[in-house]
């Protein structure tokens, strides 16, 4: 049988992919698409929206009932709705949107200890394993390598430094003892910009349409490691998200990450 799937945020980049997938999945069936009142494709079939075959549920800016998990890949602004919307259908949830700030992060996990939420800022497998093992690399290295954090994204992406970025960079802090976010130093500019021992450099690129680059350079003098994640389309991420979906219904209640999903912890 075909778990109910609804979606977040359903007619944006992300959104659109995951409707695709999810229409052609074994798993999946699309129960619930939910965007913006001011959409302009409100009310249109959501899988014609995607691309793919009529699915009969239609683009809605409310959240239809019934659905046996959610994916949220929105904005920030959503996550008020689409929590008390989990909370109160018993919905497992998972939240792939970024930028959050403390509070909705606070939110999450108030949800967390009523239904199961997966909580990751990228769902792709090779971002979880790099996340797995860059506070090993920077352990290894030791605090005479300067950690520089550089990511990549479309021009169109509104929060910066990118989700992973971030829980790249609390990973190496983790891992190194240093504190996170205090340590982290955004782009550098000024006469007076001199690298300080201990900090981690962060540094957005916004351009074109890159899907999404991350690399971490732990260089001192001589040498410099750096390690490298390339995401060549949204797929992975919309197929993370789905694997996510499949793997949280049943749980209980908890805030899980992509590691628990993937077992990689
Ligand atoms: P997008 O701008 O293309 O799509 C967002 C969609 O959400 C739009 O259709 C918008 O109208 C809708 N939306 C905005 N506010 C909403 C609300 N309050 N309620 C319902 N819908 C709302 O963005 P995108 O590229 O699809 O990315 C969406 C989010 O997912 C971003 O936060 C992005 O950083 C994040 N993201 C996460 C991962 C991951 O693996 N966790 C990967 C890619 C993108």
């Amino acid at each position: 049988m075909k778990h109910k799937l609804l979606i977040v945020g359903a007619a944006g980049r992300m959104g659109k992919r995951l409707l695709a997938l999810a229409a052609n999945s074994e798993s999946f069936k699309i129960s619930g698409a939910v965007d913006i009142e001011e959409h302009q494709d409100l009310g249109k079939d959501s899988g014609l929206l995607a691309g793919c075959e009529a699915t009969e549920v239609s683009l809605t800016s409310g959240y239809p009932s019934g659905a046996d998990v959610t994916v949220d890949f929105s904005q920030p602004g959503a996550v008020d709705l689409t929590t008390d919307y989990c909370i109160k259908n018993k919905c497992p949830l998972v939240m792939g949107t970024t930028g959050l700030s403390e509070d909705q992060k606070q939110e999450i996990e108030n949800a967390s200890k009523i239904i199961p939420v997966v909580y990751a800022t990228n769902m792709s497998v090779g971002m979880n394993v790099l996340f797995n093992l860059v506070g090993n690399v920077a352990g290894m290295l030791g605090d005479d390598y300067d950690v520089e954090i550089i990511e990549q994204h479309h021009r169109l992406k509104k929060d910066a430094p990118s989700g992973t970025a971030l829980t790249l960079a609390e990973h190496i802090c983790k891992a190194t003892n240093q504190k996170f976010p205090d340590c982290l130093v955004h782009g550098r500019q000024g006469k007076d910009a001199l690298r300080e021992k201990g900090t981690i450099g962060m540094h957005a690129v916004r351009a074109g349409d890159i899907t999404g680059v991350h690399s971490i350079a732990f260089t001192t003098l001589g040498e410099m490691v750096e390690l490298k994640h390339t995401a060549h389309s949204r797929d992975t991420f919309a197929r993370g998200a789905l694997r996510a979906a499949g793997w949280i219904i049943g749980k209980k209640s908890g805030l899980y990450s992509m590691a628990d999903v993937l077992g990689i912890k």
